[in-house]
């Protein structure tokens, strides 16, 4: 599966929040973290463009090796 991450130096700009409420969300720090991380293929297109948009560049998705 691919999960989706966010790493450190998110500047709470809102783009990912606003696109994909349902993968991402503001905590009490104002910063996005990941709220449900398995990628659903379907969805992976429009994450996509959160990853291309994120102006900090910390949004990423990984392949998850499963042994
Ligand atoms: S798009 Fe990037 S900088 Fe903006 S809120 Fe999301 S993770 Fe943070």
């Amino acid at each position: 599966m691919e999960k989706l991450v966010v790493k450190e130096g998110c500047i709470g700009c809102g783009i990912c929040v606003g696109e994909n409420p349902d993968y991402f969300e503001f905590g009490d720090n104002g910063l996005s973290h990941v709220v449900k991380e398995e990628v659903d293929p379907k969805d992976k297109e429009r994450l996509l463009n959160s990853v291309e948009q994120c102006p900090a560049e910390v949004i990423v998705i990984e392949e998850e090796k499963i042994a």
